[in-house]
């Protein structure tokens, strides 16, 4: 057993249907986690199906969460509990990203980037924190990791709105970690920034800011970011949930209130 073993823990990763969500819910599983996978997209019951378990007996579940919805939260909670019998890791994951120019965007737009990333994390923060602090209905600590981006780390054209977003996931971890440590609950809150991951998200920013004309093609967007990433290449699900894992676990004891950069260099 090392210090990145997760055997025992319990764990709920939003926006764990596809994606980055589902590359955490695969690796926590593997690290020896019981993992509850929470998206507003039923397929999420087929990805918990399919990770990975052992002889002991560890169950990994499925549960329907709107982040947005502060009644969702308080049910996935208590299903999380029910299902896995506790839960020590949360990953705020869930996220949505609409490209625009700061010229066009749209208060609608402006507002459904605000709700699932801003008021998602946040209300992930407080359910989290409320079942994971002492006499909380999981009440042993542990460890909550926000999905924040390198859009929150540097300028990127065509982001405005979802790097605003992406800080104010930034800003919202230190404040949470400085509370959770000053209050005695036992929490570690951290966040990482991802770089560019072809993802459905990753994949589609590519192409739209093609279509905006900040681009000549995808290609072009995509060696754009390549170009300015010292590591020379596009992030995988893989290196972001790898980072994931290692918040979550021991390894990362005396780390709290901190960003981790998981994107190359490319915000350096
Ligand atoms: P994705 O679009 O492939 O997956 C996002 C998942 O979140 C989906 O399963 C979706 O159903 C779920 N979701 C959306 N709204 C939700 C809501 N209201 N409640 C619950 N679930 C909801 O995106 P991804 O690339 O996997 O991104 C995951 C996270 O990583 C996001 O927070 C994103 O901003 C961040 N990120 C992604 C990249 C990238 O390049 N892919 C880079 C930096 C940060």
């Amino acid at each position: 057993m090392t210090v990145f073993d997760l055997t025992g823990r319990r764990a709920l990763v939003t926006g764990g249907a596809q994606g980055l969500g589902e590359g955490m819910a695969r690796a926590l599983a593997s690290a020896g986690a019981s993992v509850v996978v929470a998206d507003i997209q039923d397929s999420g019951e087929r990805v918990a199906a399919d990770l990975p378990t052992d002889d002991g007996g560890r169950k990994h579940a499925f549960t329907r969460l709107d982040v947005t919805s502060e009644a969702d939260w308080e049910r996935a909670v208590t299903e999380t509990i029910a299902a896995v019998g506790g839960l020590d890791i949360l990953v705020n994951n869930a996220g949505i990203e609409i490209t625009g120019l700061i010229t066009e965007v749209s208060p609608d737009d402006i507002r459904r980037m605000l709700e699932v990333n801003v008021l998602g994390t946040t209300l992930g923060l407080k359910h989290g924190l409320r079942a994971m602090r002492p006499g909380g209905a999981a009440g042993d600590g542990g460890s909550i990791v926000n999905v924040a981006s390198v859009a929150a780390t540097i300028a990127f054209p065509g982001i405005s709105v979802y790097s605003a977003t992406k800080s104010a996931v930034d800003r919202l971890t230190r404040v949470a970690a400085m509370e959770s440590g000053k209050l005695g609950y036992g929490v570690r809150i951290n966040c990482v920034y991802p770089g560019l991951v072809p993802t459905a998200m990753g994949a589609g920013l590519a192409n739209d800011m093609a279509t905006i004309g900040l681009f000549g093609s995808p290609d072009e967007a995509v060696a754009a970011v390549v170009d300015q990433t010292p590591s020379g290449r596009l992030g995988t699900v893989e290196d972001i949930a790898d980072a994931v894992v290692f918040l979550a676990s021991d390894a990362a004891r005396f780390v709290t209130g901190a960003g981790l950069p998981v994107d190359g260099g490319m915000g350096m």
